[in-house]
């Protein structure tokens, strides 16, 4: 029990660091007519790729990617699951993004098929809609959708009805004539005095502003005047199908969700979500919003997890699904028959396959940088070129790993900046993938005996 505990324990914090690795991935970086710029929304080359990815998204949002699901295919660390977190991020910020590799499915907690479809869950949001009223000095986020015109203000997750709430109006109009004169930038928590319309200045709010740079230049936090905004706001909040089944099944509670210990979860309560969810989206108080499911390994699944797959797909509310391999002809798992990726035929003839190639040194360089600057780590270019000479040597995400370790070798020594020395140290105390083969070969007549 406790062993099983600490694999789940150990599984949750590998996901975390899954997605922690793209932390700095905002988009998929394309301009308006799909091409995709050198380095752009933290995404650098891979170009032909990201253009493919592009296309494939326009796809999606004109409804037409029904029945089908996206292969990418190339080596590791060629940034397969990046372009897969890329599309869920230019699909809108509240899109699931549910990140797993094929043999995660084979765990003694839970089946195969109910291992995927509570993948497939966790990557179908519901947003919902409810009234409630606005405390006051509660802060909101404003978004002024045309600066320009001035028309309405829309308020970022919760939408504001402009007609009911003058208030609102006013200080969306005060404030567009106001952020020209003053410097507000993205981020900042401000506060509007409606009688005048001064903004003031607090600070810097709690998330990073280049988080919200990504929402678009026009989100600003507001912090409300006391006594402001007396009035009903519509708040929107996104959760995922998983979420309201785990909420909502007896045996596990809510709890659950935090532990990730979900277990299995009972056939009828699946049903029973789903005949409310579809009463809320019929009464318009809940739209699905499709998610991205990435499942990295796709050659790990076998032929049992591919059926599910195919019939999935045909779901009206199934996610985007994206898999990646680095395997070329290979045994499908589960029979003795070879396929290209590992793939059986039925499902191939439903992919649209993109590969992705390895970097040049350059580009290398770039995403180094970009991830020490995600990281609020200062390198000096000596270093950095260093480091990128690693990268090179060993793989993308070993360089990238060595960053925070450099950085922590660097602050230990008072320093500022990581320099060629805390580099050469960290690489000296972890090993990458050829070196520890290469050190468990040369020592392996001690560790057999
Ligand atoms: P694997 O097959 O081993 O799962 P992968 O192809 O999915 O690897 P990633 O995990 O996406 O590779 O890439 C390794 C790291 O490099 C990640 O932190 C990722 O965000 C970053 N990265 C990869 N490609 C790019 C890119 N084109 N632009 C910016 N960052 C990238």
């Amino acid at each position: 029990m406790a062993a099983a505990q600490k694999v789940q324990e150990v599984r949750e914090v590998t996901r975390i660091e899954r997605i922690g690795a793209h932390s700095h991935i905002r988009g998929l970086g394309l301009d308006d007519a799909l091409e995709a710029r050198q380095v752009s929304q933290g995404m650098v080359g891979q170009t032909a790729a990201r253009r493919a990815a592009g296309v494939i998204l326009e796809m999606i949002k004109e409804g037409k990617i029904a029945g089908r699901a996206i292969l990418i295919a190339g080596q590791p660390g060629t940034g397969k699951t990046a372009i897969a977190m890329g599309m869920a991020q230019a699909l809108g910020q509240d899109t699931p993004f549910t990140a797993m590799a094929g043999s995660e499915i084979f765990s003694l907690e839970m089946g195969k098929t109910e291992a995927l479809t509570q993948a497939f869950r966790k990557s179908i949001g519901v947003r919902i809609k409810e009234e409630t009223e606005i405390i006051e000095g509660e802060v909101v986020e404003i978004q002024i959708d045309r600066p320009a015109t001035g028309t309405g203000a829309k308020v970022g997750k919760l939408t504001l009805k402009t007609t009911e709430m003058e208030t609102i109006y006013d200080l969306g109009q005060k404030m567009i004539e106001s952020l020209t004169k003053e410097k507000v930038q993205a981020g900042d928590i401000i506060t509007i005095d409606k009688a005048t319309g001064k903004i003031t200045r607090l600070g810097r709010s709690f998330t990073r502003a280049r988080d919200y740079d990504a929402m678009g230049p026009q989100t600003k936090f507001v912090q409300c005047p006391e006594g402001e905004l007396q009035k009903r706001k519509e708040v929107v909040h996104t959760v995922t199908l998983h979420e309201i089944d785990v909420i909502n099944s007896r045996t596990q509670g809510f709890l659950a969700l935090f532990s990730g210990d979900t277990g299995e979860i009972k056939t009828e309560v699946r049903e029973q979500i789903n005949a409310k969810v579809a009463e809320w989206r019929e009464e318009g108080k809940a739209e699905i919003v499709p998610g991205v499911l990435f499942i990295d390994e796709v050659h790990m699944l076998d032929i049992e997890c591919f059926s599910f797959l195919n019939r999935a797909l045909e779901s009206d509310m199934a996610p985007v699904l994206i898999m990646a391999t680095n395997r070329g002809i290979t045994r499908i798992r589960g029979t003795n028959y070879m396929s290209p990726h590992g793939i059986p035929i039925d499902l191939l003839d439903r992919l649209l396959i993109i590969s992705t190639s390895p970097y040049e040194e350059k580009e290398i360089k770039q995403i180094l940088k970009i991830r020490c600057e995600e990281e609020d780590v200062e390198m000096t270019e000596d270093a950095l070129t260093v480091l990128t000479r690693i990268g090179m040597e060993t793989s993308l995400r070993y360089s990238i790993q060595i960053i925070t370790a450099a950085a922590l070798v660097s602050r230990k020594r008072k320093g500022t900046e990581v320099s060629v020395d805390d580099i050469k140290r960290v690489y000296s105390l972890f090993m990458d993938e050829s070196r520890s083969t290469q050190f468990l070969k040369e020592y392996q007549q001690e560790f057999m005996f």
